[in-house]
Formats: C-alpha cells, structure tokens, sequence
C-alpha cells in the first residue's frame, strides 16, 4: 500500500510507465560494457537518449562523463556510474556481454539505467525551485598512473560545482526487489593501494652469500604485514590488508632477483586505521634495512571511507517509506568495500543507499561472472533517485 503524498506516489507510476523502456536501456548497456576510461559509446548512447529530454546537457566532462541539469537554481547532484570490469561474463542470457573479457558485473549498468529514467522524469517534470543536476561518471572501478579515478576527475572538472548535496545509489543482490538498504554514517571502507619495493643484491642461486636475496625480504614483510592486522590493531576496529601479487625482476629457479616488487590493497572505515596502517606497513617494510636491503614504499588513495550525511539519510528513507511502504527501509550493516563516490560525499553532504535488486534463490554476488540483477528494480531506482533529488530540493 502506498502512503504517501500524491506527487510521491505519481513518481513511482510514473517511473512504472518507463519500465520496458528502461530495460531496454539497461540490456543494451549491459551488452556493451566497456572498461574505465574507455567508456566512449556507453557516452554516446547516453547522449542520444539525454539530447532528447528538457535539460542543459555537458558532454565530455573528464572525457567521458556526462552531466544533464533540470531546472535552475539551488543545485542537488544525482550520480550513476558508468564503467565494466574485466571479467568474462557466464551468464546465459540474450542480452550478454558482446564484449569478450568485460562485462558489467557491478551493476553499473542499471545505475546509468536509474539515472536514464530519473533523467526522463525530471523532464516531463522539471523541478519548480532549484536544479538537479544527474552526473555519469567514468572509471569508478580504476585509476589513471596519476592514481586519479572518474570521481575525482568529474570533481576537478567541475561536475560538482555550486552543488549544495549528493545522492548515489548502488544495485544490492543481498536485498530482494523492492526494498532499499541505508545507513546513516560510516556505510563502506576506505580504500588505498600500496606497492613495496624491495631491493637487494642479485646474485647466482648457489653463492647468496654474495648476494642480498629479496624474494626471502618480500617472504619475511609478506609474513610481518599479515601481523599488522592481526596484533597491531584494536579488534574493534575493522580493517584488512591483502597483498595481490608478487614479482620478481629475474624469474629462474637458480637466479637471486635483485628486486621484488609486492602490491595490495588496505581497507578501513576511519582516518585513524588508515594512519596506523599506513605506519605499520612502513615498519614491515624496514625489515628489508635489518638484512641490508632497501625499500620504497607508495600509497594511492583509491577511494576514502564513505560516510553518509544524516539528514540526506532521512530523506532517502522518507522518499523509500512513501514510495514503497515503511517495511521496504532496511537497515544495513556497514560493508568493507568501497566506492568513488566517497570523494564527492567528503566535498559536500551526500548520501548512498543501496537498491534491492535480488534474485530469490540465487547467489549473484558483486563483480562475479554470474552477476546479474532483477530488472523488476529499475523503475524504483528511478523513481527513488528523482524523488530524493526533488525532495532535498523542497527542505
Ligand atoms: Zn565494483
Ligand atoms: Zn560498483
């Protein structure tokens, strides 16, 4: 049963009305995937379907991303994210990647398809006071060599500009349809990368002693990092530190590499972790200087820990109760993955919410090649996104 006020309740039939439409949008999308950065004909079609609709339209915005703005004034952003993985897709379906190796298992897809139809509803009905300006950002899933991803970049090409508040959402298998995960605070981890160089002495496999060995360093900092979780930090605070790969500059069974390179990936959900890890992998690192190695040591900030605004929380909640009934707000747990969003919602108040898109009895789980959504989700996340934009807009 809807409870809401008339115009909240319209916005859901409405978005309802746009339903084939918006699959057609999001199967197209997701049989075209393309990769960070490389996302120029997911924005062209985007543009063929915005060039059509009542808005101020940007294009080529940090390459490839796109901002439509409806209405003027007081400005909210409404963000959706546009890039696919390198994953080789194995579902079944007619609309399957057509691009071998790449594959939307992120859901990236639907929310350009969320922010397509919240788009189509601003402009059959644009807002009477203020500007929601919906922004298609590239590349949230990687970083440039300058280890800048597409919310920075946006930022620094002035998608946020003037903007007063933003709201994103991301498609949530573990959520059945109909049903819109929030938190308010701390939602998902910070997110840093690191690789460790580790140098030595090459040398011939039979005489280390002349040599300083650094695939036994890279074995000895690989063994004291898994320590810096495990006893350098509080138990009451979550954190992980996972090193990705290895590699050696010479690979032979009867060679002595004279440099091992190792990557990995922090996880955190406040400043201070991030601080402490950050110093205890460095003394990891100096275990190389006791056996007469050396190290460099350097940290990219992927993403930083995404922490929702309260009061943008409790209109997400207020638009979800009315649209889809008090029963359909969940409250979730915070999860250790991360978003590029966080950037933005640490410039300006922003809230992400997490949009129920289970299929029931089966496992879809985020960046798997059999990662798939239930589409019945579509219309709601455009209907969410375009209430949450109008509502902000009315406080
Ligand atoms: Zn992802
Ligand atoms: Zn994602």
């Amino acid at each position: 049963m809807l409870t809401g006020t008339h115009e909240t309740s319209k916005m859901l039939q409405r978005a309802q009305a746009l339903k084939s439409k918006l699959i057609e949008f999001r199967r197209h999308l997701h049989s075209h995937p393309e990769l960070s950065f490389r996302e120029r004909e997911t924005s062209k079609f985007l543009i063929s379907i915005l060039s059509g609709l009542n808005c101020r339209l940007r294009s080529g915005v940090a390459e490839n991303g796109i901002t439509a703005e409806f209405g003027e004034g007081r400005t909210v952003v409404v963000r959706a994210d546009m890039d696919a993985l390198p994953i080789c897709e194995q579902n079944k379906v007619e609309y399957a990647s057509l691009n071998e190796g790449v594959m939307h298992a992120c859901g990236h897809d639907a929310h350009m398809t969320c922010a397509l139809g919240a788009a189509m509803l601003l402009s059959e009905n644009p807002p009477e006071k203020g500007c929601v300006r919906v922004l298609f950002q590239p590349a949230e899933e990687a970083v440039n060599d300058e280890g800048k991803g597409g919310a920075t970049l946006m930022m620094e090409h002035g998608a946020i500009d003037g903007a007063e508040a933003a709201f994103a959402l991301h498609v949530w298998p573990e959520l059945p349809v109909g049903t819109i995960g929030v938190r308010e605070g701390s939602l998902l981890a910070g997110c840093d990368s690191f690789t460790i160089t580790l140098r030595g002495l090459g040398a011939h496999g039979a005489f280390p002693e002349t040599g300083i060995d650094t695939v036994v360093l890279a074995a000895q900092v690989i063994m004291a990092l898994q320590q810096v979780i495990s006893r350098r930090k509080s138990a009451l605070e979550p954190a992980i530190l996972t090193v990705g790969g290895v590699k050696s500059s010479s690979f032979a069974p009867n060679v002595i590499p004279g440099e091992v390179v190792l990557v990995g990936t922090i996880r955190y959900l406040s400043k201070s972790t991030q601080d402490l890890l950050h110093r205890e992998i460095e003394n990891a690192c100096r275990i190389a200087e006791t056996f007469g190695g050396s190290y460099s040591l350097d940290f990219t900030c992927d993403a930083p820990a995404l922490v929702n605004d309260p009061r943008l929380t409790g209109l997400v909640r207020e638009s979800c109760a009315e649209l889809l009934g008090a029963a359909a707000v969940i409250d979730v747990p915070q999860a250790m993955g991360a978003e590029d969003f966080a950037f933005m919602a640490n410039k300006l108040p922003g809230t992400f919410f997490l949009l129920g898109t289970g299929i029931p009895g089966s496992q879809r789980t985020l960046h798997s090649p059999t990662f798939d959504i239930n589409e019945d989700a579509l219309p709601i996340g455009a209907a969410m996104l375009a209430d949450c934009a109008l509502r902000y807009l009315r406080t």
